[in-house]
């Protein structure tokens, strides 16, 4: 276990979320791109399904969004996430960086701003770089066929 030095602050992504700048925040998001991803809900029982589809706006290498700016302009249900919506996201990704710091849980090692890199959260197959198909090319009515499980737990 490390102990932190007297004095020393906090890096930004220890603090609690509220406290942090608007610059701060965006910088939380690891870039997996996994909320990207297109969701089923079963009708029965409201359960959330992630396929492998993926928004046609994400460059799926990268794993960024090519209209950051536009984006709820042209996907209006494109998720912008802030302090109060939080709650009500039990959808989420375990490993967002985001639900982590609201269940008061630390970022994990792969994460960008502990590792320095993105080459551990490809590694570890966070990221969904390389193993997603955009929605370009798969019909509306066939996305059932692309339901997937996530193998990876948060840390
Ligand atoms: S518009 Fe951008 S941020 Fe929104 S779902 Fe699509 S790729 Fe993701
Ligand atoms: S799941 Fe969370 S950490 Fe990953 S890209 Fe989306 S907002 Fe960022």
């Amino acid at each position: 276990m490390s102990h932190r030095e007297e004095g020393v602050e906090a890096p930004f992504w220890e603090r609690p979320l509220a406290e942090l700048s608007q610059e701060q925040w965006e910088a939380l998001c690891d870039g997996c791109g996994r909320c990207c991803l297109k969701k089923l809900i079963n009708d029965r029982d409201e359960s959330v399904h992630y396929t492998r589809v993926v928004c046609r706006y994400l460059d799926t290498e990268q794993c960024r969004c090519t209209q950051y700016k536009r984006r709820q302009t042209l996907v209006p249900d494109c998720l912008v996430l802030d302090m109060e919506l939080l709650p009500e996201l039990g959808w989420i990704p375990d490993t967002c960086a985001y639900r982590l710091r609201y269940e008061n849980k630390p970022l994990p090692q792969w994460h960008p701003l502990i590792s320095g890199s993105r080459a551990a959260i490809n590694a570890q197959q966070i990221s969904v770089s390389g193993k997603v198909i955009s929605e370009e090319y798969v019909h509306e009515d066939g996305l059932e066929e692309h339901i997937i499980r996530w193998v990876n737990a948060a840390c």
